[in-house]
């Protein structure tokens, strides 16, 4: 029988600990822990991301607030933007929602993030943080869709040390930190994109696969060794002949779920996840504050 590795029992289990969290951190700071999204013009996908973090930040108790930044604006506003709210007290985290218009370079303003205050894990230190983590140690910080896939499969039991993952993707945000995390707890791993010659030998061999390329149906049933476990981090929206409107995911679900050994659904598997480690990375860092 395939496992449904569904987000939301795992929301629920982290809706308790996340909630104590922020309410211990509010008695000791007097004030909510706090996130600041820099929302830059109007993506209407990036607008729905960022209520939804907002919507959740309220129900465990993390104060959130949106800067909304015009589409023309310029990179040295940006900066200087993300220079204030680092030197803000009352902020404990920050995050710029991508993708930026093409004025503005987002390695720039990421960097510009104080690493205190690094909460989506992006930065240049974040990364190599990551990458330099003890061996076989648990990633407690960084970007939040693998950070969320981790704490999906630690929930339901997956162990990945010995096992062959296979990741088809290589972003900085999603791919390449994924690779880090399964590395270092102990998986052999294989990283794909477009210019890899043959996905489906590397696939066919994959105790886990990852897929995060926004290429709907693009991990097919003979692609995927029976039993194995399916991660699908696609997001990808259409409207079919009838007008309707869909989210799927990279995987073609109704005919990899049967052989699979476990399988995240699009929606409710990895992007429910991803908001909660970020409200998780902004709890520490108003602890870190409330510490010091
Ligand atoms: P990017 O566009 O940055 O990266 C996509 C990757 O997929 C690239 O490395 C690209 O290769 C690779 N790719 C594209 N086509 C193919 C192909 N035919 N075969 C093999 N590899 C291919 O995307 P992101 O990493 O930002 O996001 C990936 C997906 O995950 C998107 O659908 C996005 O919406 C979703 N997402 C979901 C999140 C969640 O919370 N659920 C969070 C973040 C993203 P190359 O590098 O060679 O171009």
């Amino acid at each position: 029988m395939t496992v449904i590795l569904k987000a939301k029992p795992v929301i629920e289990s982290l809706t308790t600990s996340l909630t104590a969290d922020a309410a211990h951190v509010t008695a000791t700071l007097g004030r909510k822990p706090h996130l600041t999204v820099v929302l830059v013009g109007d993506d209407p996908a990036s607008a729905i991301y960022v209520r939804n973090k907002q919507r959740r930040a309220e129900e465990v108790g993390v104060q959130s607030e949106t800067i909304r930044l015009n589409a023309d604006v310029s990179q040295a506003e940006v900066v200087a933007k993300v220079q204030q709210l680092n030197a803000d007290p009352a902020v404990d985290g920050i995050i710029v929602q991508l993708p930026l218009p093409n004025q503005i370079d987002a390695d720039v303003i990421i960097n510009t993030i104080a690493d205190a205050k690094d909460v989506d894990g992006f930065t240049l230190a974040a990364t190599g943080r990551l990458w330099t983590l003890p061996k076989n140690s648990q990633a407690t910080v960084g970007p939040c869709t693998p950070l969320g896939i981790m704490a999906l499969l630690d929930y339901y039991g997956i162990d990945v040390a010995g096992k062959n993952a296979v990741i088809v993707g290589r972003s900085n945000i999603v791919g390449k930190p994924m690779a880090a995390m399964l590395l270092n707890r102990g998986a052999t791993v294989t990283i794909a994109h477009s210019q890899t010659t043959d996905l489906k030998a590397a696939t066919q061999t994959a105790d886990i696969i990852v897929a995060a390329t926004g290429r709907r149906n693009l991990i097919t049933a003979d692609m995927v060794k029976p039993g194995a476990t399916i991660i699908d981090v696609g997001m990808n929206r259409y409207v079919d002949a009838a007008g309707k409107k869909h989210l799927t995911g990279d995987v073609d679900y109704a005919n990899v779920a049967p052989i699979a050994g476990a399988i995240t659904p699009v929606p409710g598997g990895v992007g429910p996840m991803t908001v909660n480690m970020l409200l998780k990375q902004t709890i520490a860092a108003a602890a870190r504050t409330a510490a010091e």
